[in-house]
This record gives C-alpha cells, structure tokens and sequence, in this order.
C-alpha cells in the first residue's frame, strides 16, 4: 500500500509521516461552540432551550473547524486514503481538547506534549471552563458504528480508533459492540436535514442491558446536522442511559 500511496505530511510534504509534528501543533480549536441546531452560541455546545426538546443528546462538542483545511484533510485522509495511523492524530487533538473542557490535568507524557512544545507553544489548549453537571471520570465512551458492510471496507471504523485513545489516555471504560448499525442507508451527506432524520431513523440497536444511568460520550469523526449521534443517543436513552454528549473532531 505505501508504495501505492507514499506517505508524507499532508501539510508539508515530509517523508514518512501523515502529519509532522511542526504541522500538528498548526491544527487549531474551534473559539466557541454552538447549539447545533439553531447555531447560536451556547456553553460547551449545549442544545439551546428552544431546540432542546427535539434532541436526545445534551450537546455536542466539536474540537476543530472542518474550514481549517489540515483538520478536513486529516479527516478525509483517514476515511478514504485508509491513512489509519492519523487516528493517533486525531486521537491526541481530542485529548487536548478535552484536557481544556474538563480541566483536567494531562499527565503530559513526551509523545503527547512535544510538538506543541516543539513549536513555541503556539498550539493552545482549548479555553479552560470546567464543566460542572457531568463527571468526566465515570463517563462511558462509545464510537458510533459503522455498518459492517462499509467497515469491512474499510478494514475499521476510524470513530473506534479515534475513541480508544480517548479511552485508553483518560482510562474510561469503552463499549464497542454492544451498539449495532443494522440498516446500511444511503450516506448522509447529501441530504436536507429532515431528510437526514430520517434516513438515519432505527439505523442502531443496543444490546448490551441496561445503561443504568451512565453518562455517555459518543464519538465520531464529524458531525453536521447530529442526527446520527442524536439516534445512537435516542437509542441509549430508550435503554437508561444518563446524560449523553457528542464529542467530534470537526464539524462537516
Ligand atoms: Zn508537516
Ligand atoms: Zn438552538
């Protein structure tokens, strides 16, 4: 595969790597989140009041802007060029958003910290806010699921490896499995999105028992309208799940 798709920096062109680390530490947070349905500004991308009703999730947070053109490259990249390894990238991009969300201290190991200490310090953490009515530490992580059909594809599902290092730098429990996607429909992207609500409508299942209120982190890749992560959620809820948020890399 490597002589077929050489591997270089997709920003700078280095040998050897999907991103240097002088071009991670270029990716930027998003300056605020947003209610995802109306767009206006809301704490840590909280539904608003008017468009809560309509949601199963609490909110979504989004770590990057799909317009920064290295964030949608890495994404695209790790989607449709199998570039497999960028989930560390992405993984470790969440990772430092997060440590900003949840203020929580990230036992900074070399290979985490380096590049953004490598470039001056340039790449700053997301704004500390702390966020108060969700415990982060108890919290179970579940990567949207791909049907199998599409992940036999793929040879993965990039929200899975994208997740697990989520899980494994915080050490949170993660499901994999216990969520299935059982209706393989047509891809979202194109769609309106009332049509995206319900071409997405009983795409997934849970049967792993009760969720007895656990707190729930769904993880994807990207996210546009939410209706794939507010269907997972609608289908956790059903199954006595607690608070639920979405957490992606970029909106898109
Ligand atoms: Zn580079
Ligand atoms: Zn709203």
């Amino acid at each position: 595969m490597d002589l077929i798709f050489p591997i270089e920096c997709l920003r700078c062109g280095k040998d050897g790597v999907w991103l240097c680390a002088g071009c991670f530490s270029r990716l930027e947070f998003r300056d605020s989140q947003r209610c995802l349905s109306c767009k206006q500004e809301t704490a840590f991308g909280r539904f608003c009041r008017a468009c809560r009703p309509g949601y199963s999730l609490r909110g979504v947070l989004i770590a990057g802007n799909y317009e920064d053109e290295l964030l949608s490259k890495l994404v695209k990249s790790l989607k449709y060029k199998f570039a497999r390894k960028l989930s560390k990238d992405l993984g470790k991009f969440l990772i430092l958003f997060l440590g900003g969300i949840f203020r929580i201290p990230l036992n900074s190991p070399a290979s985490l910290l380096s590049p953004i200490l490598l470039n001056g310090g340039r790449f700053r953490p997301a704004r500390a806010a702390g966020f108060s009515d969700f415990n982060f530490k108890t919290a179970l992580i579940i990567p949207v699921p791909l049907h199998p059909r599409r992940e036999r594809w793929r040879g993965f599902n990039q929200a899975e490896l994208i997740a697990r290092e989520l899980a494994d730098y915080f050490n949170l429990e993660m499901n994999v499995g216990g969520m299935d996607r059982v209706k393989h429909r047509r891809p979202q992207t194109k769609l309106s999105k009332k049509d995206r609500k319900n071409n997405i409508k009983n795409c997934f299942t849970w049967r792993s028992g009760s969720l007895s209120g656990r707190n729930i982190i769904l993880v994807d890749d990207v996210a546009t309208t939410g209706a794939t992560l507010n269907e997972c959620a609608r289908v956790l809820k059903e199954n006595g799940a607690g608070k639920i948020w979405g957490l992606v890399a970029a909106n898109g």
